[in-house]
């Protein structure tokens, strides 16, 4: 437990963790597996911390196993080799010196300091982040888009009898058939939770006329209808339809969010470990988001239980009111195996928050090993 600690290499471990079901958004084919990079950080001390964060290709995001790997290990390892990770805001910002915004690659770096820091006192990250305000997490389930209204509803039964009860249904393929299913599922769980999310795929005229025809349904948001770019679009949408609308894809950054909240194009806000940059950064757009009066979604792409973690801790350590996020997504069916000796669950609908050193968790070699792709 020596606070002394100097970080002496950065690794990267890219894994190919297979979904359970080929998982598809509005944008692409369905997939069969997520590509998660893992980033451990090898001290002189003997003690490692480890991060999460994942080469998930769409819109607002075009990153590869390779593009994250050059990225930490030419460009951001040399600015931390030989520091303390206790310094981590001056590392961030020589980081930043190197490569901006580049948050794909600074999250699991960020995340796995945050875990060191955490293991070399012998703490939670919770407790790094001040303290503990909730002992577990609320999680929505995410439908992905199926061939058929009875496979969806399938799905949405599995996740109900497990305890979940907000769904997020992707849509913004075929607006007739998700208003079919929209309405079953309304109809199915007359009190549940539901939102839409199109992943930036719809048209202006498109996503206005669905929303209109969801509206009765009872929709608590509809998340990212329009492209990223098309802040005027999404505020004209939440000007003219009752239903909140949410930002995703179009906040990176902080400056982002900025133009999300003088435009009033969004009520509500989703952060991701992967594409906001870690905890470090997600701090900051809660914050941002909280001061401009918005509902906070904790998010990620489908990532294992180390990026699970950093939301879970993050959020534990959040005064505020959260949203049932799909922070959980990849733990909570959609993949099939983890990278860790004790996954993280979801019980009852959320996420117990872990109280062991760190992120709380510990890579599993074995799994590891089998989902390698740089054997
Ligand atoms: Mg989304």
């Amino acid at each position: 437990m020596n606070p002394k600690a100097k970080i002496t290499r950065v690794e990267t471990i890219p894994v190919a963790v297979p979904f359970r079901v080929p998982f598809k958004i509005a944008s692409g084919g369905a997939r069969p597996v997520g590509e998660n990079l893992l980033v451990r950080l090898h001290t002189d001390q003997g003690l490692a911390g480890i991060g999460e964060t994942q080469a998930w290709r769409r819109q607002g995001s075009t990153e590869t196993f390779a593009s994250l790997k050059c990225a930490i290990e030419e460009h951001l390892a040399p600015r931390l080799i030989g520091r303390s990770p206790f310094e981590l805001p001056a590392l961030v910002r020589a980081m930043d010196e190197a490569l901006y915004p580049a948050l794909y690659a600074k999250a699991g770096i960020i995340d796995g300091l945050y875990d060191l820091q955490g293991k070399l006192l012998g703490v939670p990250v919770w407790q790094l982040l001040g303290g503990k305000c909730r002992d577990a997490v609320g999680a929505c389930a995410v439908l992905p888009i199926k061939d058929s209204l009875e496979e969806t509803l399938a799905g949405a039964d599995d996740f109900h009898r497990r305890g979940f009860r907000s769904f997020t249904v992707k849509v913004g393929v075929n607006a007739e058939a998700e208003v079919k299913l929209v309405a079953a599922v309304r109809e199915r769980f007359p009190s549940a939770i539901i939102r839409v999310d199109a992943n930036a795929s719809m048209r202006f005229d498109a996503a206005l006329a669905l929303l209109e025809k969801l509206a009765p349904y009872g929709l608590d948001a509809a998340e990212q209808m329009v492209p990223m770019w098309d802040l005027e679009g999404m505020a004209e949408l939440a000007r003219r339809v009752p239903v909140a609308i949410m930002a995703d894809e179009c906040v990176g950054t902080v400056h982002d969010l900025l133009e999300v909240i003088k435009r009033r194009a969004a009520t509500v806000m989703q952060t991701k470990v992967a594409k906001n940059g870690g905890i470090w950064h997600m701090r900051m757009l809660w914050t941002l988001a909280h001061a401009a009066d918005m509902r906070i979604y904790p998010g990620n792409h489908p990532s294992t239980s180390v990026a699970t973690a950093a939301v879970v801790h993050l959020a534990a350590a959040w005064p505020g009111p959260l949203l049932d996020g799909p922070f959980a997504v990849g733990i909570s069916g959609a993949f099939a195996r983890d990278v860790v000796l004790e996954p993280l669950s979801v019980e009852n609908g959320a996420v117990r928050v872990p109280d062991g050193p760190g992120l709380g968790v510990a890579l599993d070699e074995k799994a590891i090993a089998a989902m390698r792709v740089d054997k």
